[in-house]
């Protein structure tokens, strides 16, 4: 299509060009037709058959060249869009062929009896023809207009004259027309080849000057500064960016050498490094190098690094293009800073929760410890024994407080392992049942928990049943007297299984409800219901961890539906019943000791008066030491069934106390560890140091027992 469009344009070009030569040869042919046309008429003055026919011949001839000429100078008045209007070409062709009309009457009105003077007619006409072809000949069709009435009539005056002389001219000037005409259309047809190379020639140089202008009007605006040396680094090009960025006029950085000019001393090894490659004819992109500017400033450009290369391929220069980054790389660095501290922040905000969580442990053990013992003791009035249980209420809900930080401290920091199995819905939903029972009961809720159900999740198990705890128990504690708590699971989809608890409790506004899931967000706060504020988000981070998706829509004042979104199936028959109701009531804790003797390694004062107080009110027999040491002198004297150590002890912590023991050859003799670290990582340690088992800080009075039953039995 563009070609197409092209090609037309170059006719355009072609058909103008033409008319404009024809119109051009004009002045000098009419004044030399003109001049012919006097002279002939002065010749032939009284040697002519008809004077008057001579006379009208002349008017006629000199009254054509007249009106062609006014036409001439209308065309050179015209405007070049003008001029290539159709009409001209039109003018032109009939001017031409009346003109040549008037030539052929000359043998006819001229025509002379006596010889000599009709030759001179033939002579003349023979001229005008052939001086004809020189301005006629850039368009076939005018030179065959005027040449072909002028020379035809001309051989027809001659036939009639029916002489011998008369014939052969006639036949010599057919034979003249003949080669005229082919000798013009050889012209034409060179003329023709000849405008079309000087228009095309003249569109290429027109193309190629706008390229240059407008290349010249980019290296000019570009905001990369453009600049070109030779291989002495001496400058040869330097726009204007370049003069923005290196603070350099151009006539100052003409003729300079580059690498003084701009380049610093730190990057001059760099710029080495680069010289190397590009006389190795590698082009360099985007190489970052520190620039100084006039100012002593530095800067740091972005390079793009082109060899220039001569006639035999020698690298003749180098042709450079560099953009200032220095801006965007302050501000990428400062990203990057920040990003950094603000990962640091996080790291010490998270390090800080764990080591809270952990220092608050230990005077947690002696507040739930002291209190659980308390709750045996049957001495203490009704009034003193509901203080307790105040006290052993606060001290819990604390401790909920610290292992959800600590959790979330740790899901932060990605330490939190999980172990994703088949979990069967069943058992999950049969403990968490019996452990929301109690609470449910205290609020007079009905709870809807169907245990027997066929079907699997993919989790793990205990932080599934930690998520689907607290949402239970947010369902009963924001619900209302006599309302109720229902825990539902379907197929919600291929492969999904959808576990939805359902409240019919206060609810939840919109608003609340776009941020229920952001940690420390306690919308219920002002109604005295007891909570942390963390556990939804805990929960949230934890079901993603597994690969699922919680949710939540609430009705204001008639309830809410928090659902889990996990992998698994509802397919698989396998239903265990539901569990007995766990009794809170304190009964008879002593187990028979047997007169087996313990040994406790504790140092502090306070978790040495607990645990012995426990131990007595199991029925042990215990004696305790302070440190690692002073375990393996006592060990010399005494036999032990059991050893329960603390693990951050003076001179010989719980670790060393229990290789000693391993090396020294004693594998039987039972060792607990009692640590304030709530993480498995503990354990491990505990483990690989040749304990036999851990139990984590607040000591609770039933794992206790139940510990020591496990290795005392
Ligand atoms: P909390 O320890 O305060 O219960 P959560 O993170 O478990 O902390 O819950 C955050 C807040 O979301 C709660 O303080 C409560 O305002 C709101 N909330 C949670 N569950 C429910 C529910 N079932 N009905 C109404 N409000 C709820």
């Amino acid at each position: 299509m563009n070609k197409e469009s092209d090609q037309q344009t170059l006719s355009q070009q072609i058909r103008l060009e033409e008319i404009r030569l024809l119109y051009g040869g004009t002045p000098f042919s009419y004044t030399a037709a003109i001049t012919i046309a006097i002279i002939i008429y002065l010749v032939l003055d009284g040697h002519v058959a008809s004077q008057l026919n001579l006379d009208i011949w002349l008017a006629t001839i000199l009254g054509v060249m007249l009106i062609r000429s006014l036409d001439s100078f209308l065309f050179s008045r015209q405007s070049i869009e003008s001029q290539k209007q159709q009409h001209w070409r039109t003018r032109f062709f009939y001017g031409t062929g009346i003109a040549g009309f008037c030539w052929g009457l000359l043998p006819w009105l001229g025509y002379s009896p006596e010889v000599e003077y009709f030759a001179f007619i033939i002579v003349c006409l023979v001229g005008v023809i052939s001086g004809s072809l020189s301005t006629l000949s850039y368009r076939w069709e005018t030179m065959a207009l005027f040449l072909l009435p002028a020379s035809l009539m001309l051989v027809f005056r001659l036939l009639l004259e029916g002489q011998t002389f008369s014939n052969a001219t006639s036949v010599v000037l057919g034979v003249f027309i003949f080669f005229s005409m082919s000798a013009g259309k050889r012209v034409f047809n060179n003329t023709q080849q000849n405008i079309r190379l000087r228009i095309e020639a003249d569109n290429r140089e027109r193309a190629i000057e706008l390229m240059h202008q407008k290349q010249a009007l980019h290296l000019q605006n570009t905001p990369l500064a453009i600049i070109e040396f030779d291989i002495d680094f001496t400058i040869s090009e330097w726009n204007k960016a370049a003069e923005d960025i290196f603070g350099y006029s151009r006539e100052e950085a003409l003729g300079e050498n580059i690498m003084r000019l701009i380049l610093t001393r730190d990057s001059s090894s760099e710029a080495e490094r680069l010289w190397e490659r590009l006389l190795n004819y590698e082009a360099i992109i985007g190489t970052v190098i520190e620039n100084k500017t006039r100012g002593g400033g530095s800067i740091t450009c972005e390079w793009f690094i082109t060899p220039l290369t001569g006639d035999n391929n020698q690298i003749v220069g180098i042709a450079a293009m560099a953009l200032d980054i220095t801006e965007k790389r302050q501000n990428e660095l400062a990203i990057l800073k920040s990003k950094e501290e603000a990962v640091k922040a996080n790291q010490a905000k998270s390090d800080f929760l764990s080591s809270m969580s952990h220092e608050l442990r230990t005077p947690l053990n002696a507040i739930l410890g002291f209190t659980q013992l308390l709750k045996y003791e049957k001495t203490l009035s009704e009034k003193q024994q509901s203080h307790v249980a105040e006290i052993s209420s606060a001290g819990n809900l604390l401790l909920e407080l610290v292992n959800q930080i600590l959790d979330l401290a740790r899901i932060e920091k990605g330490h939190l392992q999980l172990s994703i199995e088949k979990v069967n819905l069943s058992d999950v939903f049969t403990e968490c049942r019996s452990m929301i029972l109690p609470l449910a009961e205290k609020n007079h809720l009905k709870v809807n928990i169907e245990t027997s159900i066929d079907g699997y999740v993919t989790a793990d198990y205990t932080r599934l049943k930690q998520v689907m705890l607290n949402l239970l128990s947010n369902a009963i504690k924001y619900n209302v007297k006599n309302g109720s708590v229902s825990l539902k699971v379907k197929q919600h989809d291929r492969g999904i299984v959808r576990i939805s608890i359902i409240d019919t409790g206060i609810g939840i506004s919109k608003e609340q409800l776009k941020e229920i899931f952001q940690p420390f967000n306690r919308l219920n706060a002002a109604c005295n219901i007891e909570g942390t504020g963390i556990g939804l988000s805990i929960s949230k981070q934890l079901i993603e961890m597994m690969q699922g998706t919680i949710g939540v829509s609430s009705v204001i004042n008639e309830g809410s539906e928090f659902w889990i979104e996990l992998d698994g199936s509802l397919a698989r028959p396998d239903s265990t019943g539901e569990e007995a109701v766990d009794d809170d009531t304190p009964g008879d804790l002593k187990v028979n000791g047997n007169g087996r003797r313990i040994l406790v390694a504790e140092d502090n004062p306070t978790n040495q008066t607990l645990i012995l107080n426990q131990l007595e009110a199991l029925g042990y027999k215990a004696d305790l030491v302070a440190n690692g040491k002073e375990a393996l002198k006592q060990m010399t004297d005494t036999d032990y069934q059991l050893l329960i150590t603390d693990c951050n002890m003076p001179l010989i912590d719980g670790y060393r106390l229990a290789r000693t023991i391993r090396e020294r050859g004693n594998h039987d003799l039972p060792i607990i560890a009692l640590t304030a670290d709530a993480f498995p990582e503990k354990k491990n340690d505990c483990l690989s140091a040749g304990m036999n088992d851990q139990i984590t800080k607040p000591v609770d009075l039933d794992t206790l027992r139940g510990t020591l039953e496990k290795y005392l039995s």
